[in-house]
């Protein structure tokens, strides 16, 4: 494409590097930059400048955070004796949008997976333990709830995770499988049917 000018070209080639940024979308997004306010397209800059340089992982479960802690463990009103063991950041996320969980989370920061070569020694594992074995002056974790992803990484993460913690003697339970809200019993695949049988919950 021939660019009217070379830093609109500058621009486009930048933002057209993220993820599902084509070079049409990335000119039309310069392009509409370009009529906003200066102040605005500065703010935005300066927002993603922040963003990249200041925030930092939270020392304790390695969510994203500004400061030492994230905003999930600095308060005091979550549960302080459940962990909830994620992949990353973007998991914390989901399970919070819930509004049906109050306890801690830890972010592994990946998943076991030996075709790419991600062994327990990449992951922030021996974190967790510490966790569970030492714990600080206000936890005292009592349940841990891996909530991976059903894939084989996913079961072979959990199987080292439960391996781990064993000694430990701590309660261990992962998120449910089974079928869709609103789903059609006839249209879910036999493994997934077949492990919401084995893991059917009794009516109180
Ligand atoms: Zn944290």
């Amino acid at each position: 494409m021939n660019y009217p000018s070379r830093l609109i070209e500058d621009a486009v080639n930048e933002i057209s590097r993220l993820p599902g940024i084509g070079k049409k979308t990335a000119l039309r997004l310069a392009l509409h930059l370009l009529k906003r306010e200066e102040e605005q397209t500065r703010s935005l800059s300066d927002a993603i400048v922040n963003m990249r340089t200041k925030t930092t992982y939270c020392v304790k479960c390695h969510n994203i955070a500004d400061e030492m802690y994230c905003n999930i463990c600095a308060n005091t009103k979550r549960d302080r004796t459940t962990i909830c063991v994620v992949v990353d950041t973007r998991d914390v996320l989901a399970i919070e949008s819930t509004n049906q969980y109050k306890g801690l989370y830890h972010v592994l920061g990946g998943i076991i997976s030996p075709l790419e070569g991600i062994g327990p020694s990449d992951l922030n594992i021996d974190s967790l333990v510490d966790r569970v074995e030492k714990p600080a002056e206000e936890e005292g974790v009592q349940e841990i709830i891996l909530a991976l992803s059903p894939t084989m990484e996913g079961d072979t993460t959990a199987f080292y995770l439960q391996k781990k913690l064993k000694s430990t003697g701590v309660k261990m339970s992962t998120i449910a499988r089974g079928v869709p809200i609103g789903g059609d019993l006839e249209y879910a695949d036999e493994i997934t049917l077949g492990r919401s049988i084995i893991s059917r919950v009794a009516y109180d």
